[in-house]
């Protein structure tokens, strides 16, 4: 567990400094696989609305590292761990998206792969990044791969990077919001940090700290329904699974493809491949769209086309009112237009929910006297928009004619 001789730093817009003090995280750093990330734009299509969403995958898990390093300045989570644990919550923190492929949500949809699973995979069997976590010792790549398929083997670390409360979505709500521009997203990280505290192996948060804690759940409600689901960045994303949903129908048929669809056509026959799944950047899929406005394929050009030059699709809420609009459009489509060109998508979010079964579903609030309670008994903001549930938002889109 090599400290380096001088810490190194990253200058970082959110945090002024990501620091660095083990050889191991700076080497990770350098890998490949790591440096790929900078080639996978955190959020797919919300650049559509929101211009400067132009972050990487490789900020944000900088990001995640540093909050990391900076849940280890709390005394009870330093006393929890041992320095091994430390630098496997490190690791954990810096890969923990590592799996991650082009515009992943509409790609894994398409072709049923899961980011977090490969990422695991990669872990402990890309020879890099294996090679150097073993640097460490013999298991210490497959304990950090562990922590990201959440075996339980290290309770507390997966709970520090995925909960309720994490240094996951601590970061990627405070980045997003910073780059979108939202003015909703943002976390009291450093009051956060100071009212944290470990009691019987969970993570418990001090009630004196319980306004930024109900701050960051209503920051969170609001960058999905601002930015996240906003409908023009999911009408985007609808265009972007059609082109997939195209390019893998054409792929069983034999068309002949201009552009080098090779490892699309593998992850199709073999999608446990993961060298060739890693070739899969945002900057191969941008070149095989733009090759694919030259198709012959006049649904593949037409998809193409709308994505590139950002011809949103339409969208209508998908309520009984307007169940006659939806209709007519279906029928003005014959049934090949209709697969391609309509789509009928659903989400929903509720600011917070505490019926989860599994280990960190809950925020635990630890009272003056020792105690601990739960959020939703110690706030009375958050049990009320308990009681208001799920919202819900399902929608009808359609290219324009
Ligand atoms: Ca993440």
């Amino acid at each position: 567990m090599n400290k380096l001789p001088k810490q190194q730093v990253f200058k970082d817009p959110l945090y002024g400094y990501i620091h660095v003090d083990y050889e191991l995280i700076k080497k990770l750093i350098n890998t490949t696989l790591f440096q790929r990330l900078r080639r996978v734009r955190q959020l797919s299509g919300v650049q559509m609305v929101f211009h400067g969403a132009e972050h990487s995958r490789f900020s944000h898990s900088l990001g995640v590292y540093e909050i990391a390093n900076r849940f280890l300045t709390v005394p009870d989570v330093r006393n929890a761990l041992s320095e091994r644990e430390k630098l496997i919550f490190l690791c954990a923190a810096l890969l923990h998206d590592i799996g991650h492929g082009a515009y992943s949500h509409a790609f894994e949809d398409i072709f049923g792969v899961n980011h977090e699973k490969i990422g695991a995979k990669l872990i402990e069997s890309n020879k890099e990044l294996s090679t150097l976590l073993n640097t460490i010792d013999k298991d210490f790549a497959s304990d950090v791969a562990s922590v990201i398929r959440k075996t339980k083997k290290f309770p507390l670390i997966e709970q520090l990077i995925s909960s309720q409360l994490d240094v996951d979505r601590l970061d990627y709500l405070e980045r997003d919001a910073y780059f979108t521009g939202a003015a909703y997203g943002h976390i009291d990280l450093d009051r956060l940090i100071r009212v944290m505290y470990i009691k019987n192996g969970q993570v418990v948060f001090k009630l004196s700290g319980i306004h930024a804690i109900e701050n960051y759940l209503i920051s969170r409600y609001h960058m999905y329904w601002q930015v996240y689901y906003h409908p023009v960045s999911r009408a985007y994303e609808v265009i972007l699974e059609k082109i997939y949903l195209r390019v893998k129908d054409l792929l069983i048929m034999n068309f002949p493809f201009r552009g080098d669809v090779d490892a699309l056509k593998k992850i199709i026959h073999n999608p446990r491949d993961l060298d060739n799944y890693l070739e899969i950047d945002d900057y191969y899929i941008n070149g095989l769209i733009a090759s694919f406005t030259k198709s012959t394929d006049d649904i593949l050009r037409s998809l193409a086309d709308d994505f590139l030059n950002r011809h949103i699709w339409g969208y209508i809420n998908q309520t009984p009112e307007n169940q006659d609009k939806i209709r007519e459009i279906e029928q003005s489509y014959s049934k090949e237009e209709l697969k391609y060109f309509t789509s009928y998508r659903t989400v929903e979010n509720s600011t917070y929910k505490d019926d989860g079964e599994n280990f960190g579903d809950k925020i635990y609030i630890l009272l003056e006297d020792g105690q601990v309670s739960t959020l939703k008994d110690q706030s009375q903001i958050i049990a009320s928009l308990m009681q208001s549930g799920k919202k819900t938002d399902p929608k009808f889109f359609y290219r324009k004619k």
